[in-house]
């Protein structure tokens, strides 16, 4: 049951080849046999599974039930849960218990979807490797010395070890798509403001975005339905109708122009990742897509423009984490000033507490003309770069991450070479693009990931393009041995 996609499942369910229950129990087993191994998962929450899938069978049989109705999935541990830990993947949140759910998880439950569990993160999504996480890293499925990539590793590992069909994911310079090429599986980041941010514990506001992280561009298709839509209690939630995500997935690619940003493959990009990408390219020329060269200019600046705009925001949104509001409180504080610093010393990683440190001082009197203000100059210059690249093609494609997943401590010392690993998916990001990434190829025995990036909106389109890709190609049915 496990290598069945959800699309798969789905109609297994509809068509009473198996349970819920039967199908819930399975992947727990799966967890339960795995897990330690991957340390993908930071909760289980086995007895709540078990009871949402009783209900989603009662669902089936009664016929009031919707494509995802019975089908497992697990949540990130960004994504707030009622009554269920929600840590952050940080020390700071380890005995938070979220007193609501996240408008994502809200919309699963109302689907009938049953959650597995939770997954493990960088701390409060900081990072590329799983390495920042206060549970300790997670494993790549497809070889346990290399990371599953970050933030979203524990939902990339889970996917690609089948352990759980589907994941939710959180993309602020590349969370969903540099993971999800370095386990070999599809996740999708939305435009900013298709999923709803409420509950979802802010890292940098104006960057963040929910998305799907699956086998599949149809799965993925069909999490976004899930996901997708108008949330009042998200001030950034954009009010328009939220379009039939599986109902193109078969469209033609006949004429579809593609662009290939010389600025995408330069140095620093690995030979092996260039030439698959151009293999991946050749298969869409096959199936009637042109190819042209385009520039996205300012490219080289996106990543020193995030390093400013993401701590920035972070400094900001973490300061409610004080040892007064939520989570992890000092033992016997002498004063308020020392509750509040020994709290958040204790609380906070070495990581988070650079970002802040940064941050603080990009947004302090004197340095926020000469950082933050000019950041936010550039980040109009990079949207206006993409916004004339597609005067001229309808996608851009290129690589996700300039390597295939590295070894674990390879970068931790060194921060900006990790920084480096978001090198192709940042700017998407600052300016709020929607962007895929699908696995094309192996090198060095590791899944490579091929970024496709689309207008504003343009959600259907890419999942059409990803999809008619698989229809032709089975990277995305490759599963780790060991798995
Ligand atoms: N790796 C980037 C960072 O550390 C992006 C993280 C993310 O998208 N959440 O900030």
């Amino acid at each position: 049951m496990h290598n069945k996609t959800i699309a798969e499942l789905a109609q297994g369910l509809h068509q009473k080849q198996f349970s819920s229950l039967e199908l819930t129990t399975h992947f727990l087993q799966r967890i339960q046999e795995h897990n330690k191994r991957l340390n993908a998962f930071v909760t289980i929450t086995d007895e709540l599974a078990l009871a949402q899938a009783k209900e989603a069978d009662d669902r089936l049989s009664s016929g009031q039930s919707n494509t995802l109705t019975g089908i497992p999935i697990a949540q990130k541990d960004i994504f707030c849960t009622q009554g269920v830990r929600t840590s952050c993947g940080s020390k700071m949140l380890d005995n938070f218990i979220a007193p609501y759910n996240a408008t994502v998880v809200e919309r699963f439950n109302q689907a009938g979807a049953v959650m597995l569990g939770k997954l493990n993160m960088d701390e409060f999504a900081m990072g590329s490797s799983n390495e920042t996480s206060y549970y300790g890293p997670v494993k790549n499925p497809w070889d346990v010395g290399a990371v599953p990539g970050g933030s979203s590793g524990g939902s990339a590992a889970a996917v690609a070890s089948r352990i759980a069909p589907g994941a939710t994911g959180t993309d602020t310079g590349g969370s969903i798509r540099q993971p999800a090429a370095f386990c070999g599986i599809t996740g999708l980041k939305p435009t900013y403001g298709l999923v709803s941010r409420w509950g979802m514990i802010a890292f940098a506001s104006s960057l963040d975005q929910g998305g799907p992280m699956a086998r599949t561009a149809e799965d993925c298709a069909l999490m976004l339905q899930t996901m997708a839509g108008f949330d009042e209690k998200d001030s950034t939630s954009v009010n328009r109708p939220v379009a039939d995500f599986s109902a193109t997935l078969n469209d033609s690619l006949q004429g579809l122009r593609i662009g290939l940003p010389k600025e995408f493959f330069g140095e620093g990009l690995d030979h092996d990742i260039a030439k698959l990408i151009h293999e991946a390219v050749a298969e869409y020329e096959k199936l009637g897509a042109t190819v042209k060269e385009v520039s996205l200019p300012n490219m080289n600046l996106s990543g020193p423009a995030y390093y400013v705009v993401a701590p920035a925001e972070c400094s900001s949104n973490l300061a409610r984490f004080d040892g007064v509001r939520y989570g992890h409180r000092c033992e016997n504080p002498k004063d308020l000033a020392d509750l509040y610093t020994r709290s958040r010393g204790e609380g906070f990683g070495a990581e988070v507490k650079r970002r802040i440190l940064i941050g603080t001082y990009v947004l302090s009197a004197g340095y926020y003309d000469a950082y933050y203000l000019k950041a936010q100059k550039i980040r109009r210059l990079i949207s206006d770069d993409f916004k004339q690249a597609f005067q001229e093609v309808d996608v851009i494609m290129g690589p996700t991450s300039p390597s295939v997943a590295f070894r674990f401590g390879e970068k931790s010392a060194d921060p900006i070479s990790m920084y480096l690993s978001d090198i192709y998916t940042i700017a998407v990001n600052l300016a709020g693009l929607p962007g895929m990434s699908l696995p094309v190829g192996f090198s060095k025995n590791l899944p490579v990931g091929m970024q496709i990036i689309g207008d504003y909106f343009s959600e259907s389109r890419l999942l059409n393009v990803a999809h008619e890709y698989q229809q032709v190609t089975g990277w995305h049915d490759k599963a780790p041995a060991e798995f």
